[in-house]
């Protein structure tokens, strides 16, 4: 089956110094605040870091979506911004960018990903379908239950191990798939849906070998292959390092290879491309574009700008670009990276290998004395908040949600607090500080109590829920 290797190669990070390719022209200033003000504002916020208000934050590490620096070449293409109702000449750049870039060959524009996702869903799936990917997204499941169906996770079992280091702990199980088919028919499933760097089990990579033999498996199947593609940049990043026969290819080679063997891509854009706000649904499919084309008129806005400003699709054409240069991605990966390798030398127990968007920090080994049901991820950000000001989130129970059939609480292996990186925002001096908190909250982790709930709401409860100290 698969040739890669057994571990992943050593980062160029640890060997020798590099810096950003970029300098700074422009800054914002943060405030800082005192632990006293900070425990009062966790506690104002049911110790839900989604319940901060930014200006309180110091370092803000809650997720990298939106949150990207634009470069000066994005920022020019703003004031050219056409801000027509129909037909907006940024439309058709960004179009012609996704063409070009991605390879699909339709584009519906929507306002992040989410929007992409609730078009597809609503296009495709009819209720009982089963919808297989490569472990849950809590918007993407959530659109697929909202449509009837069901999700299935097909990953390998290795993705839900923090410490097992397979170099590609997206793939998925083969076996798994072709049981689900036999189990309920393939005429029950409507797509496949694969994730590139897999943001739930730690920003983990899929290999293009894996992803040729879904794309065999879909084909032999007639079922559509579904990608979505918000991180495809950095998985194309560790393709490139780890995969047999990838390293003298360009990153932007193998984000195409990558596309050319899905059919459909949903992307939220404030991820990989490097815009604050935007996503599409792009297809080579005739038929669900033009249901989609329906959809996006009712929920989003007409089809040459789905939620976004002229402006916005003109950021996001140069951005993507911009996202598949190698000098960047090497630089974005390499200072999650640098923050991984910081924590893993102070012993720190983080998921392995270290993902390309994030360092995920595992809570439950940080805090053994708290069950899951006390949400232990949930408090150790809270904590580290109140040491430093750096904001991170929950990835674990909270964020799992509840079972919609049984109501129990869903406990997944990976109890997580991600460490979430903005790209081009923050130095090397920034991660340092990082680092030197979550050790020093790592020392005291014995005085951290769990949580309880003190409101939950019914949908994506991560959001804004509140809790108190038990
Ligand atoms: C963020 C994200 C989404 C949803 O995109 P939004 O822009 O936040 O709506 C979907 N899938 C993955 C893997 C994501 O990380």
């Amino acid at each position: 089956m698969t040739t890669t290797p057994a571990q992943p190669q050593p980062s160029a990070a640890r060997k020798k110094s590099w810096a950003e390719p970029f300098k700074i022209k422009s800054v914002e200033l943060l405030k800082t605040t005192t632990e006293d003000e900070r425990r009062a504002a966790i506690a104002a916020a049911g110790f839900n870091t989604f319940l901060l208000p930014s200006q309180d934050v110091y370092i803000d590490l809650l997720t990298d979506s939106g949150v990207s620096a634009m470069s000066d070449h994005q920022w020019a293409a703003m004031m050219l911004g056409d801000e027509a109702y129909a037909g907006s000449r940024n439309f058709y750049e960004m179009e012609a960018t996704i063409r070009e870039v991605y390879g699909y060959r339709h584009v519906v524009p929507t306002h992040q990903g989410r929007g992409a996702e609730h078009l597809l869903s609503r296009s495709l799936i009819k209720p009982g379908d089963y919808v297989p990917g490569n472990m849950y997204f809590t918007t993407t499941r959530l659109h697929q239950e909202l449509a009837g169906g069901t999700f299935v996770d097909v990953i390998i079992d290795e993705a839900h191990d923090p410490q097992n280091t397979h170099p590609f702990k997206g793939n998925v199980d083969l076996a798994k798939l072709e049981a689900l088919r036999r189990e309920v028919g393939a005429e029950k499933i409507p797509y496949v849906c694969i994730a590139t760097a897999v943001n739930m089990a730690g920003g983990q990579p899929i290999s293009l070998q894996n992803l040729r033999e879904v794309r065999d498996w879909c084909t032999e199947h007639d079922i559509m292959l579904v990608h979505d593609m918000t991180r495809v940049a950095e998985n194309a990043w560790f393709i490139k390092q780890r995969e047999e026969g990838q390293q003298h290819r360009s990153v932007a080679e193998i984000v195409r290879d990558i596309c050319d063997l899905t059919d459909t891509a949903t992307m939220s854009a404030k991820k990989d491309a490097l815009v604050n706000i935007g996503g599409f649904l792009a297809t080579n499919n005739d038929r669900l574009y033009d249901k989609a084309c329906g959809f996006v008129v009712v929920f989003e806005g007409l089809h040459t700008y789905g939620g976004l400003a002229g402006r916005d699709m003109a950021a996001l054409a140069v951005g993507i670009r911009e996202s598949v240069d190698d000098d960047h991605i090497a630089a974005r990966v390499g200072q999650v990276e640098y923050l991984g390798h910081l924590l893993e030398d102070a012993g720190v127990p983080i998921v392995q290998p270290i993902g390309g968007h994030a360092v995920f920090l595992d809570a439950r080994r940080i805090l053994p004395h708290l069950t899951q049901d006390h949400f232990p991820a949930q408090a150790l950000a809270a904590a580290l908040y109140v040491d430093s000001g750096v904001r991170a989130m929950e990835r674990g129970a909270v964020s799992a949600g509840r079972d919609p059939v049984t109501g129990e609480n869903r406990l997944p292996r990976l109890e997580l607090v991600r460490l979430t990186i903005p790209r081009r925002v923050y130095t090397q001096a920034h991660m340092d500080v990082t680092a030197e908190s979550v050790i020093a909250v790592m020392e005291q982790a014995e005085s951290i109590r769990g949580l309880r709930f003190t409101y939950e709401p019914e949908m994506l409860r991560f959001f804004m829920g509140r809790f108190e100290e038990i």
